[in-house]
């Protein structure tokens, strides 16, 4: 009885301790009021097919109050001057591993695995997540931990409560492979080493984990369709498929059943066909397109995302079919674009060092294989935020939404490559860099 007593009133005092007193809450809510005034020399939007000249963008705490071509900002207001440059929405890439740092060979990826431990690779991704938003990306889905577990839960969260600088973050935990497909591979079968996905077999194992990964946070569901990629004689790249059919489907049936979506690792032509067949919502890589899968992917109203920044990084290290992959896919692009896939942005960052290459080199890739400029610029704001289900909130500078935006020098519009290099940073209406002063 005495005991119990003890209990509840240390749960009164947790909750008391919890409860702010007024003054914070009110130094809160006058933070979240703050208001800023933006001038922006020239304005990309999101939405309109033009640079908007002179524009003025309204904030208020982490929102945009308003956008106005020319105007004057109200008195008292705090003005950040950005007149010589061009303001466009926060960039976001739907393909990272904030807990990976460059695996071009196997022996750099298992190293990673071996002899880091989880809390050290997960003190790196926040270095990296510091790296992206300095970088002008706001936003990031995290594909998977490569063996670090639920690490990325834990970045995800620091980054919203404000521990940590960072993009804002869906995350799909540990991904999945059957047994046996996925590194680490090779290793004396006396020894338990770490695998980099989890292994997952049979339709009521496939439910099974996809009700773990969720309970424990993830906000999406990968696996890996495929594996061994290879050309066959009608020239077409094909692959290894990974899971039965209906392993397949039951991962993604369960992953919509319980309100979340699903992406799917394919490759090679065999993989992507079967990932379509299981119903995901977005395929990654996708070099295999053919003429029929990219119709399918139209019919199905599913993303591509691309992530040809780390094709063309590692190709050179792997050898092989890679550099011929790379070539394929360029081609692939070019037809998908013609058939008005929904190509979300997506770099596979981590897959290369992020201390190296930045992620934003993506954009460059999309207009030399034949984008328009606002075209790559629309493929890493608004297409992604329509994949990330966050339209309402991002992609967009227009009222009402999130004040996550960007800044360069010059115009993107006559040289994406301005895309990377980024000035200035505002997520949620605090800025995290600004080199315009
Ligand atoms: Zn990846």
């Amino acid at each position: 009885m005495r005991r119990k007593l003890l209990v509840s009133a240390i749960a009164v005092a947790a909750i008391l301790s919890c409860v702010k007193s007024p003054v914070q809450a009110q130094e809160k809510e006058k933070a979240a009021a703050k208001k800023i005034a933006i001038r922006a020399g020239r304005l990309i939007d999101g939405k309109s097919d033009t640079a908007m000249a002179n524009a003025l963008i309204l904030i208020e705490g982490d929102r945009i109050v308003s956008v106005s071509a020319g105007g004057t900002a109200p008195a008292g207001v705090e003005m950040i001057d950005l007149s010589k440059a061009t303001v466009l929405p926060g960039f976001i890439d739907t393909h990272t591993h904030l807990l990976l740092n460059g695996d071009i060979t196997a022996e750099d990826y298992d190293v990673q695995l071996l002899k880091q431990s989880i809390p050290y690779r997960a003190i790196l991704s926040a270095r990296n997540a510091r790296i992206a938003l300095d970088h002008g990306f706001t936003t990031m889905r995290d594909l998977e931990t490569e063996g670090a577990m639920y690490a990325d839960v834990d970045i995800k969260n620091a980054i919203a409560n404000g521990e940590v600088p960072g993009p804002r973050m869906q995350v799909a935990t540990r991904a999945m492979t059957p047994t046996g497909m996925y590194p680490l591979l090779g290793y004396s079968w006396e020894l338990q080493v770490p695998k980099g996905v989890q292994y997952v077999d049979g339709v009521d194992g496939a439910r099974k984990a996809v009700r773990e990964q969720v309970m424990y946070g993830a906000d999406w569901i990968k696996y890996y369709s495929d594996r061994r990629y290879h050309f066959e004689a009608d020239g077409v790249l094909h692959s290894m498929v990974n899971f039965t059919d209906e392993e397949a489907k039951a991962i993604v049936d369960e992953t919509h059943r319980l309100g979340k979506k699903a992406a799917a690792h394919a490759i090679g032509s065999d993989g992507i066909a079967a990932a379509l067949r299981a119903g995901v919502d977005t395929i990654e890589h996708g070099d295999g397109l053919t003429d029929a899968l990219i119709d399918e992917i139209v019919r199905k109203g599913v993303y591509w995302v691309p992530t040809i920044t780390v094709g063309a990084y590692v190709a050179p290290g792997r050898g092989g079919n890679w550099t011929k992959m790379v070539d394929l896919e360029k081609v692939a692009f070019q037809k998908a674009l013609k058939k008005n896939v929904k190509i979300a942005l997506g770099t596979d960052a981590g897959g290369f060092d992020w201390k190296e290459v930045n992620q934003a080199k993506e954009f460059e890739y999309y207009v030399s294989y034949g984008m328009t400029p606002m075209q790559a610029i629309r493929a890493g704001t608004v297409v992604p935020a329509e994949l990330l289900g966050w339209s309402d909130k991002m992609g967009t500078i227009e009222a009402g939404k999130w004040a996550d935006l960007v800044a360069v020098s010059g115009d993107p519009l006559k040289d994406i490559t301005e895309l990377e290099r980024v000035k200035f940073v505002m997520k949620g209406g605090a800025v995290y860099k600004n080199e315009l002063r």
